[in-house]
């Protein structure tokens, strides 16, 4: 087990790419606090299997967007769970719409959510991996961060703020000890693309060099990796896992 021991904070872990995420480090014995934003049902639920995996788990109704929200969930993390060891700042959300179509609270809603969020929860965790002198976090960024996506302009923005975001603080806390990386999803099959028209996900697949859209599994692997030993030295990156959408 590649985590055992370790206590993990996994933000939006009821679908998609962050459930995938908290079952997996719960797979490899981490102790898991993760928040969510509407669903009670698919929290219990997740809150279920991940303790049948034999670890514990603190389930919290907790709005990113909110700092002090936020930080009153670390607090009730380190006091249920004991310690603080990992941040995956998972939850997102979009608000696609060409931008004379959108609306102020349109372009606000997603960059509070994707990108202040992703700030709540890491000031909300920074002094304690700071003082401990051990901590790594992964932020899920999006290749549309990288090449900008037509109708994205709010989600586009918020994913490559989250890169800029990422590459400073590794800088900055690099001599403490704490790591801070990134993945960079393409298409990837959950409730987030499943609104797409049918017409747009097949023009979507054939731009894809493997010829399919990713699952949240394989996003989560990734993720795996950045946050264990494998990949000690590694830190400051945005991994893409796009079937090699967006390769440079
Ligand atoms: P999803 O299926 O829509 O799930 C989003 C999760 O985030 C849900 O658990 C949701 O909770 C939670 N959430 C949303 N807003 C929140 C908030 N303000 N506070 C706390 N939790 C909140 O999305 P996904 O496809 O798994 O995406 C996960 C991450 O990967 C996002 O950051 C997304 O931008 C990124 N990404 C996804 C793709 C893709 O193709 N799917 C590609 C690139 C990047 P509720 O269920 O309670 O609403």
């Amino acid at each position: 087990m590649k985590l055992k021991g370790k206590v993990a904070i996994v933000t939006g872990a009821t679908r998609g790419i962050g459930r995938a995420i908290a079952l997996l480090l719960a797979k490899e014995g981490a102790d898991i606090a993760f928040t969510y934003l509407s669903s009670n049902d698919l929290a219990s639920s997740l809150k279920k299997e991940i303790e049948d995996l034999g670890v514990k788990v603190f389930a919290s109704k907790t709005d990113v967007s909110n700092f002090k929200a936020c930080g009153d969930f670390v607090t009730k993390v380190k006091k249920q769970l004991g310690s603080l060891d990992i941040l995956v700042n998972n939850a997102g959300i979009l608000k696609d719409k060409a931008l004379m179509m959108m609306e102020e609270s349109d372009f606000r809603d997603v960059i509070d959510t994707n990108l202040t969020g992703v700030f709540n929860m890491s000031r909300s965790c920074i002094v304690s991996f700071l003082r401990e002198k051990k901590g790594d976090i992964v932020n899920i960024s999006s290749v549309s961060g990288i090449v900008g996506i037509p109708r994205q302009t709010n989600y586009s923005a918020s994913k490559g703020g989250i890169i800029g975001f990422t590459k400073a603080l590794a800088k900055e806390v690099a001599a403490y000890n704490v790591r801070v990386n990134a993945v960079a999803p393409g298409f990837i099959q959950t409730d987030m693309v499943e609104g797409l028209k049918d017409e747009h996900k097949q023009q979507f697949t054939e731009m894809i060099p493997f010829k399919r859209f990713g699952t949240a599994e394989e996003v989560a692997s990734t993720v795996l990796f950045l946050l264990s030993d494998k990949s000690k030295y590694i830190t400051g990156q945005i991994i893409q896992v796009d079937g090699g959408l967006a390769m440079r």
